[in-house]
Parts: structure tokens; C-alpha cells; sequence
């Protein structure tokens, strides 16, 4: 007998029983006598009739279905979706942050200010910077500031500069940023083995060039080992060098980005510093910066005054504000107390345990997932489909959707595009060698049942409530309606 739970697919409206209704309303034709009839609807509304406890049920049943951090293994390649400490909840939690007016007084907001004057401390001090704004509210906002703090800086030098460099290894936000700031983006192929090609760099970076924009590790999970040659080739133009660190839980700990020529760079605090991810919720970046560039950051900032802190204005040369008051407080309290939770030491164990992790599970699948690069890679790594998938006609997405089924959260796919079928596993630090274990187990049945037989592979997921959907046109027309 097959015993696993049939998966209920109605809407709540299909399962509408006349005649219920939840408890708090015992008596809906009083309250509906109670509506002047003008404003009463003329025309049958059509809601579903459930019970409180019907309710419950149906959504606590949606809530399952859902793939999460805090319920499956979840490899998002780029996104690092690792665990979120619950003591950073506990910490957001507290009554003089929580409750906090935004408009309140500095002198009535003392814990928070301090918070933020000492994360950036902190933050600047990892970074190997000299300044930094809390302000943006995630990884392409903070971008976003940076170019406007890169476009102060020249325009106060007089200097007109037009153009942006981008590796094709970039994080697709990068020339996307670039562009919504009305600059030219002059697009570099990296070389075979994933990494930025000097020579060429050199050809294509000159007196127009605002900013080199590099994402580090890159999309393919790889250090760029020339760095020191490429910060010398972009100083040399009189360019600014960007680093866009959303994934800096590679590096953390283990070297500070403004020793090897980083202008400046970007942090995202729902990635490296374990902040909730995903769903819509509020995330945080931040922009750190050397000397050059303080003056234009957003403001206020926060000083240090007597014996305690103010708002700071700056003196006239900042950008202007980039999103209201502090930014995202809340989750600057959760990076901040995820910060104080580890010493300095523990920060380079964070990137060794993503490092390892990420190599763990491409060493163990290299046999029959090879990868795009031959060397060993950071936090991430960039497998396809072997040729005898591929030789029978199974896709990247049939990896996916076969993952599914088997309770992991899909890798991020055909990502990055410069990988033919690329599958992008991140598994992030924070994961057990037997959680990793399970996975590689997966991934490799996945390959053995697709073998066996393809068109059930390409049928998959089987145990989903929605199978394959028409994935561009789910994009473009919504449905949101039943
Ligand atoms: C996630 C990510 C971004 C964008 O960050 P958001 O917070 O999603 O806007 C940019 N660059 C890299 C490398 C990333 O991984």
C-alpha cells in the first residue's frame, strides 16, 4: 500500500462548505444589517466558506510546501543561503531597538547609534577600508551607490568619465547597475580558466574609464590570482577599483580587500552576515570605501561625540540619502550581534568551512558532473551534466527538477551564462559533512535514475503540486488569479 500523504491541491475556494465560517463572527447577517444599504454589494462576493480551522490547515499545508533554509538544504549558488542564527533574532528583538521611533532623537537613541558607529567600525576594519554607509537595503542598491559616490568623486576632480568595466564572470547586477546609471559598459571575456584576462584589460581600460566593477571570488567561484596586476592596471588608468563582495564569507577573515587595491566594495549583510534572505523581507548592504571617496558618501553618518553619538551631515559634498534614516536597522542588529559572535579568528574558519564544503561536494561529483574549471574553487563551484546525460537528451533543469523530488532545493542553473548548463552549488559554511553527504547521494542518483530512464527524469518533479511550468511566460503574465 502506498502510504505517502496524497498532496491536496485545491484552492480554498474549492473547498468552500456553505455554512462555515470562523469563530469570531458568529452572527454575519446581523453585522450585514448593520451596512447602509448603499454600500452594500450589489453582486455575490465570492469567498471561500471554511471554518477558522480549515483555514489554519490549508495555509499551514501551503507553508510546507515551501523549500526554506530553516527545512532543506538549499545550494543557491551566489546566494549563500546559510543558517541565520537565532540569538541575531533575539537580539533584533529587543525593546530599545525594536521599538525605536525613526524619528527619535539622537539623544534618545544612543544604543542604536552606538550599534551603528561600532558595526562600521568593525565592517571597515575586515574590509581593510577607511569608511563606510549602512544606508542601502541590499546587494544592487548598494552598487547603485557606489557608481553615485564613483560619479561625485570625478565630476569633483572635473574629470568626465563615461565607462564601466565588466567582466563576462560578473554578477549580473553589476552591468546591470551600470547601465541604469547612464554609463557605457564595456564587456571583458574572461579567459578559459574563468579568470580575467590582464593583458586585455589593459587594452580596453584608458582615460574614459570610471571604474573596473569585479565580482570577487567570481560567478564561477574563482580568486582572481592576478589581483594585485589588475588594482595596478585600473590606478594606472586613473580608475577606480570596485569589488562587489555580496560573497565575501569566501574571503572573510583571510584578507582584507583593501590590501590588494579595492577602491571600493559592496557587502551584503543577508549573505555574509547571516541576516534572513529571501521572501520579500527587508536585507541590508553596505558600502565601504577608502579615504578618496568618504566625503560623497550618503549621510548621516554616525560620529563619536564627548561621550556619545550624534548624527553626522557631513560637509555638503555627500550624494544625499539613499534610503530612509539608517537604512534597515533591524538587520544591522542581526549582523551586528552575528559580528560579536565570533572573533576574528572564527571569521577565516567562516570562509575555510565554505571553501572546503564547496570543494567537498564538487570533488565528490566531478566523475560524473564535471566541472567548468579544473582548479579548485572558493565558496562555490560551476558543474554540468556529463555527456552521457546530456548524449540521452537530459538537461540541467532535469537535474533540478529531479532534486526536488528528492527533498534538496534546486542549485542555481544556467547561471553563470558563460557555462553551457551550468549548475551553481554554493553550500555555504554552515553545513553538516553529512548534510553534504545526502546531497552528493542525491545528485547522484539523480544521474543513475536519469541513466535508467530518461523521460521519467524529464517528467520530474513527480512529488510537486505544480510540475514544469512555462517558465517565461510564468514571468512575463503572472497568473494570480484562480
Ligand atoms: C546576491 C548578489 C548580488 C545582489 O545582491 P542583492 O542583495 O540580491 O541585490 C550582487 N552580486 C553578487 C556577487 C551577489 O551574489
Amino acid at each position: 500500500m502506498n502510504c505517502a500523504p496524497a498532496i491536496d491541491n485545491r484552492l480554498s475556494i474549492e473547498k468552500s462548505d456553505p455554512g462555515r465560517r470562523g469563530l469570531w463572527c458568529k452572527n454575519p447577517l446581523r453585522a450585514k444589517a448593520s451596512i447602509p444599504a448603499a454600500l452594500r454589494r450589489k453582486s455575490a462576493l465570492r469567498l471561500p466558506e471554511l471554518s477558522e480551522f480549515d483555514v489554519v490547515r490549508h495555509y499551514t499545508r501551503l507553508s510546507r510546501l515551501n523549500f526554506s533554509v530553516d527545512t532543506h538544504f538549499y545550494p543557491l549558488g551566489s546566494c549563500t543561503m546559510k543558517y541565520n542564527p537565532r540569538f541575531n533574532e533575539e537580539a533584533a528583538a529587543l525593546e530599545g531597538f525594536a521599538a525605536l521611533h525613526p524619528l527619535a532623537h539622537d539623544s534618545s537613541a544612543q544604543g542604536t547609534l552606538e550599534l551603528i558607529h561600532d558595526l562600521s567600525a568593525r565592517l571597515v576594519e575586515l574590509c581593510g577600508l577607511d569608511a563606510i554607509t549602512l544606508q542601502p537595503a541590499a546587494g544592487a542598491h548598494s552598487e547603485f551607490t557606489g557608481l553615485l559616490l564613483a560619479k561625485a568623486y570625478f565630476e569633483a576632480k572635473g574629470e568626465n568619465r563615461t565607462e564601466i568595466v565588466c567582466p563576462d564572470s560578473a554578477h549580473g547586477t553589476n552591468p546591470a547597475t551600470a547601465s541604469m546609471m547612464g554609463f557605457n559598459t564595456v564587456n571583458l571575456a574572461s579567459k578559459p580558466d574563468g579568470r580575467l584576462d590582464v593583458e586585455e584589460l589593459k587594452k580596453h581600460i584608458g582615460p574614459k574609464t570610471a571604474v573596473l566593477m569585479l565580482t570577487i571570488p567570481n560567478t564561477l567561484g574563482i580568486f582572481e590570482s592576478n589581483i594585485e596586476a589588475i588594482a595596478k592596471a585600473v590606478h594606472d588608468a586613473g580608475a577606480l577599483f570596485y569589488m562587489d563582495g555580496a560573497n565575501l564569507n569566501a574571503l572573510i577573515g583571510m584578507v582584507k580587500p583593501g590590501d590588494f587595491g579595492v577602491d571600493l566594495m559592496h557587502l551584503n549583510f543577508h549573505k555574509t552576515f547571516s541576516t534572513p534572505h529571501g521572501g520579500g523581507g527587508p536585507g541590508a548592504g553596505a558600502i565601504v570605501c577608502s579615504k578618496q571617496l568618504a566625503p560623497f558618501l550618503p549621510v548621516p553618518l554616525v560620529k563619536k561625540s564627548g561621550s556619545g553619538y550624534v548624527s553626522d551631515f557631513g560637509d555638503g559634498r555627500s550624494i544625499g540619502k539613499v534610503k530612509a534614516f539608517f537604512g534597515n536597522t533591524g538587520v544591522l542588529v542581526r549582523a551586528y550581534a552575528y559580528m560579536l559572535a565570533h572573533t576574528p579568528e572564527e571569521f577565516a574558519d567562516i570562509a575555510r568551512c565554505a571553501i572546503i564544503n564547496a570543494n567537498y561536494v564538487r570533488s565528490r561529483l566531478l566523475d560524473i558532473y564535471p566541472s567548468y574549471s579544473k582548479e579548485y574553487c572558493m565558496h562555490e563551484c560551476v558543474l554540468t551534466p556529463g555527456a552521457d546525460m546530456t548524449g540521452k537528451g537530459l538537461r540541467t533543469l532535469d537535474v533540478a527538477k529531479g532534486l526536488l523530488d528528492r527533498g534538496f532545493h534546486a542549485p542555481t542553473i544556467y547561471f553563470p551564462t558563460i557555462v553551457h548548463e551550468a549548475i551553481m552549488i554554493e553550500p555555504t559554511e554552515t553545513e553538516s559533512k553529512a548534510t553534504l553527504d545526502e546531497f552528493v547521494a542525491a545528485m547522484r542518483d539523480v544521474h543513475d535514475s536519469g541513466m535508467a530512464d530518461p523521460q521519467a527524469l524529464k517528467d520530474a518533479p513527480h512529488t510537486m503540486p505544480v510540475k514544469r511550468l512555462d517558465e517565461v511566460q510564468a514571468a512575463r503574465q503572472p497568473n494570480l488569479h484562480w
